[in-house]
């Protein structure tokens, strides 16, 4: 009970330690999209990758009201010792769920992780998020990888087909240049013919090595209003994007919907809604240990894991981490980052009334 009141207190009010981190295991990825963020001509982002050691001190040093972790990379299967990372998460920190975005490209990996993890703690949420862009062909092409398709499909439903709760799989659709033309067609392809019926949209952001074309983004916010208008219609057929048994898939699945809504808005106007809380609910965690707020203020670093030890917290708690959050408020920055944006819902009681009603769906 007092866990429970002091991570509410911490989420509503202090906002002084990370609910939820994410962490970009590696920069490897056995494919090679063309709006990808990862300069993979530059050699040393492969390189000094967080080690077991490392990540065992890290997890023990998230603090009290840390309870998502979500795996990114890179492909996070490419690295061959994720059950064990993931095990560190759930054997050292508090956390109660792992999200993990995956190109869906390793089916069998990714359903032995998830049995594997399920055998370990049975409590924990575990829920992937596939990538699927395009129709068949065109998505292999875009992703340069043969059969990808095909075993994303293998790893949606296979993962499905465990049916234990706790384990969900969804496909998210990136709106991007590549598809914005097809994206009824690519949305009813997956849904009426191939049967997916847990779709997420994201929308493209400028991020990385890759640039939105200008004269295109009026196009693709059209598009991406299109599918989500889709989706929201299409969840009162199919609801559980999530774990629909449990309060926090229940919530998740709202956010979803008023996440969907602040994107749209932020987008179309190009202006600030509500207050972004990175860098004290949530941030990230890179391949080499340097912690940021969000995956887009590449220019401010919180600071290098390795420098303190892997204390995550007195790098939370460093003055440089005050004065960027100070920064963040006071410039009222904004962007389009959906992970980020779960987070400003979750931390800003405007959004408590809208949120509730998802407990009665
Ligand atoms: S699958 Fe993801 S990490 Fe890999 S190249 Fe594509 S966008 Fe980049
Ligand atoms: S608004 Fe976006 S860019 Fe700014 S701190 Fe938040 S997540 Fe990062």
């Amino acid at each position: 009970m007092i866990k429970i009141f002091n991570l509410l207190t911490n989420i509503v009010f202090k906002k002084k330690q990370p609910v939820s981190i994410v962490h970009f295991l590696t920069n490897r990825c056995n494919a090679r999209c063309s709006f990808c963020f990862i300069n993979f001509s530059d050699n040393k982002i492969f390189q000094n990758e967080l080690n077991l050691y490392e990540i065992d001190k890290l997890t023990k040093k998230l603090g009290s009201s840390i309870r998502n972790v979500s795996f990114t990379g890179g492909e996070p299967f490419a690295r061959k010792d994720i059950l064990e990372i993931a095990k560190l998460y759930i054997k050292n920190s508090l956390i109660q769920s792992i999200y993990i975005t995956t190109n869906g490209s390793l089916p069998e990996r990714i359903l032995a992780f998830a049995k594997n993890i399920n055998a370990f703690n049975k409590n924990i949420e575990l829920n992937f998020q596939i990538s699927i862009d395009h129709f068949p062909d065109k998505h292999d092409k875009i992703r340069k990888i043969p059969n990808l398709f095909k075993n994303c499909l293998t790893t949606y439903f296979s993962l499905r087909e465990l049916n234990i709760p706790q384990i969900n799989s969804n496909v998210a659709i990136t709106v991007s240049e590549e598809n914005y033309q097809d994206i009824e067609g690519i949305y009813n392809y997956l849904y009426y013919r191939k049967r997916i019926k847990h779709i997420k949209a994201i929308l493209v952001r400028d991020e990385g090595i890759y640039k939105n074309n200008i004269s295109k983004k009026k196009l693709i916010l059209d598009a991406y209003k299109l599918l989500t208008n889709k989706i929201i219609k299409n969840l009162n057929v199919t609801k559980n994007n999530f774990n629909e048994k449990s309060l926090q898939g229940k919530i998740h699945q709202q956010k979803d919907i008023i996440a969907f809504r602040l994107i749209k808005k932020i987008a179309q106007h190009n202006k600030y809604i509500s207050p972004c809380h990175a860098a004290s609910l949530f941030g990230i965690i890179t391949a080499q240990g340097d912690v940021y707020p969000c995956e887009i203020l590449e220019n401010k670093k919180i600071g290098s894991l390795r420098d303190v030890n892997m204390d995550f917290i007195k790098l939370w708690n460093s003055k440089k981490n005050f004065e960027i959050k100070k920064d963040i408020l006071n410039n009222k920055c904004f962007c389009t980052y959906e992970c980020g944006m779960s987070f400003n819902i979750i931390g800003n009681y405007r959004y408590y009334f809208d949120l509730a009603l998802g407990l009665f769906k």
